[in-house]
């Protein structure tokens, strides 16, 4: 386990990293100005709406509560106070003098132990505690505990709003924001048979990387009075989302005004004036102020500590906004601009206009390549059309990464003759919402399916490819190509002057937005002192795969076993392997010498803590490689230019006979360096680049 200064210290280090490359998108994110068609403006046509709330996380902010409630009251402002139910007691006196005194209350998570969206599961069980509370406490509002989020599973909840995304925020765990400095509403789009299948994500719209989009539940008869206007309170609501799971949806409000955590304990701001540079500009775009402030880190009557920042940036802050704006903004509470945006908020598709890009997901590594790139063209004005394959994990992936995703076709085994059928089998099952969809070019990272149905439509595909002996089907190739620029041009399938390169490699889109997260030792049951090893089985139904892998495959486990203080994490490809590898290691799944995940877990944060990857696959390879954890490969298919480059550069080692496993793994624990890549953004952007030149050329 790293010690919690420790983790401090490293997430300090990221972010000072990370501050510069992300100066486009924050504290201020352009792009998340724009008003939501039909939008009326605020109640009392205020310039800006103020919503003030707090998250209690620990029993030292539920004891600082009343200071800060007094605090605010003194200088006329109101807020919401959210509670962790299971984590400390929480007063029932501090509850009903809140409500009474204009304050509301609401729910933070369950317990706040990281685990809340762990699987669907997980969330539906603890779902129905959280309504207990939510209904015992009269509440109608949640926050999820660090702003981990599907919003998609929130409609369990009996809520009538949340506030667990934010518009821009490259400093949280999901760092992905929403893009507006507006509320949105999230439709119900629940339904037993409409959650796992297909047509699920036909109700999301293609919206970009959060499942939601504008609407309007049906017309009720509330009034636009203010909001502030206790006399009907939360009427509207009670009747439409109080009974079983809301059925029309939630609004979502996303916090605009940075965490304190962020910017006084991990950044160290001695001033709020990054507070004070994103108000103004939310005031001149007439959109929502939402500060989250926890009384845990704020430090009363100076009593100041490390962890702590003084209670008096905060109280500066409420001062300027009264000082600055008098009458101009309104300060809302969350639930009452619920019931106000219940009548105000229009059904509205974001992406009218925008020029479409089809990224199809054909295999678990495109899913977190694919989603800096998504974000990166959605904040350069196109809108995505998202479809991925019931593959590998790859659904499950594009799950936990919250992307908006069209299931279409599944893999089809590893007969050659079945398997070209499945190819041209899924081209047609796609063709209907392309057909439908429009989008302008193709892009994906080796899907063949889709560069036969664009050539077939004459949609311009675009292949990007690192891997110089995939194969592709005669007669269908794509229009361009892009691959790392180690690539010699004969690497690729086409016409010199269709070819595209990208610096570095193309992990270096996406390892350089990782997090460690240590909990994943606890939670996969990693004896302290002993070597973790993860293993990648060979892809044993791919096009490439050489049967010389699965020996090695063996002999190294058989290495592995035969120490006492190793604990082995298998991660399967398919559902088949897993099962051979459950039944040929039962014993030691048993004893947790062997451990197979029951659910898709963060790659890059297990090999982060992990002592030693071997791998059979090339992705993971050079993830490990990226985050500079030592790698073994056991892929015997011809090696492609980038992983010979990485070997020369000492970063990979090849391990080509049983021999090989014997005597070239160094099983010690590791060291730990801190990350630090060299220019990450580069790969990302040039490879965005190269997408908008095509484009513009359409
Ligand atoms: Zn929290």
């Amino acid at each position: 386990m790293i010690p919690r200064s420790v983790q401090i210290a490293l997430r300090r280090r990221i972010i000072q990293h990370k501050l510069k490359s992300v100066s486009h998108i924050w504290p201020i994110d352009p792009s998340a100005a724009k008003k939501p068609a039909g939008f009326h403006g605020w109640p009392n046509n205020k310039k800006f709406a103020l919503i003030l709330t707090h998250d209690v996380d620990t029993k030292q902010g539920h004891d600082k509560c009343r200071q800060l409630m007094d605090l605010e009251e003194s200088l006329g402002f109101r807020s919401s106070f959210n509670f962790v139910p299971e984590k400390y007691p929480v007063s029932e006196n501090l509850r009903k003098d809140m409500t009474q005194r204009g304050f509301e209350v609401g729910v933070h998570g369950l317990n706040h132990d990281g685990k809340l969206f762990n699987s669907k599961k997980v969330f539906k069980q603890r779902a129905q505690k959280i309504n207990h509370y939510l209904k015992n406490w009269n509440a109608t509002g949640f926050s999820s505990p660090s702003m981990h989020r599907n919003l998609n599973w929130m409609h369990h909840l009996n809520i009538t709003h949340s506030t667990s995304t934010f518009d821009t925020d490259p400093f949280e765990p999901m760092p992905d924001g929403v893009k507006t400095i507006f509320p949105f509403f999230v439709t119900n789009g629940l339904s037993p048979r409409m959650d796992r299948a297909e047509g699920a994500s036909s109700t999301l719209g293609t919206l970009g990387t959060s499942n939601f989009r504008h609407s309007v539940p049906p017309a009720a008869g509330a009034s636009s009075t203010s909001p502030l206007d206790t006399g009907q309170e939360g009427t509207y609501n009670l009747r439409h989302f109080r009974h079983s799971e809301s059925p029309q949806g939630f609004l979502e409000l996303p916090y605009t005004l940075p965490q304190d955590h962020t910017i006084f304990i991990l950044l160290k701001e001695q001033t709020i004036n990054i507070w004070k540079q994103k108000l103004n500009w939310i005031a001149e775009n007439g959109g929502m102020a939402l500060l989250n402030t926890h009384p845990d880190y704020m430090a009363f009557n100076g009593k100041e500590s490390s962890g702590t920042y003084p209670s008096d940036y905060y109280i500066e802050f409420l001062e300027y906004i009264k000082s600055k704006y008098c009458d101009n903004y309104e300060n809302i509470l969350a639930s009452h601009i619920a019931k106000f945006s219940d009548i105000n908020w229009p059904k509205e598709s974001k992406n009218k206009n925008r020029k479409k890009i089809w990224i199809d997901l054909d295999n678990s590594p495109h899913v977190p390549f694919f989603k800096p790139i998504i974000r990166e063209l959605e904040n350069s004005g196109y809108s995505v059309l998202l479809t991925a394959r019931d593959c590998q994990q790859t659904c499950e992936m594009a799950d936990t990464h919250q992307l908006p995703y069209r299931r279409i076709g599944r893999h089809h085994g590893k007969n050659k003759v079945i398997k070209l059928f499945g190819l041209f089998f899924r081209a047609f099952q796609l063709a209907p919402i392309i057909l439908k969809e429009k989008p302008i070019i193709a892009l994906s990272h080796g899907s063949r399916a889709q560069i036969i149905l664009s050539k077939l439509l004459g949609i311009p595909s675009v292949l990007i490819q690192d891997y110089e002996h995939a194969r592709l089907l005669p007669f269908f190739k794509p229009k361009w190509e892009m691959g790392p620029d180690i690539l010699p041009d004969s690497a690729f399938h086409i016409n010199k002057k269709c070819i595209l390169k990208y610096p570095g490699i193309k992990e270096d889109v996406y390892v350089p937005d990782f997090k460690p997260d240590p909990s994943i030792l606890t939670d996969l049951k990693i004896r302290n002192g002993n070597l973790l090893v993860i293993v990648r089985p060979p892809a044993v139904e791919a096009h490439y795969h050489c049967q010389e892998s699965e020996p090695l495959f063996e002999a190294v486990m058989e290495r592995l076993l035969s120490r006492n203080d190793i604990q082995v994490v298998v991660l399967p490809r398919y559902e088949k392997q897993k099962n051979e590898i459950k039944h040929t290691y039962e014993e030691l799944i048993l004893q947790r010498k062997v451990i197979l995940p029951e659910h898709v877990v963060d790659g890059l944060n297990l090999m982060w803590h992990s002592d030693v990857v071997i791998s059979g696959g090339g992705t993971m390879n050079r993830e490990a490689a990226a985050l500079g954890v030592p790698v073994y490969s056991i892929f015997r298919g011809p090696i492609g230019t980038v992983d010979k480059t990485l070997q020369e550069q000492g970063r990979l080692v090849l391990l080509e006979s049983i021999d090989d496993v014997h005597h070239k793994i160094h099983l010690k624990k590791r060291e730990w360096n801190l990350l630090s890549f060299e220019n990450p953004s580069a790969t990302l952007a040039s490879i965005v680049r190269h997408i908008s030149t095509i484009t513009n050329h359409q």
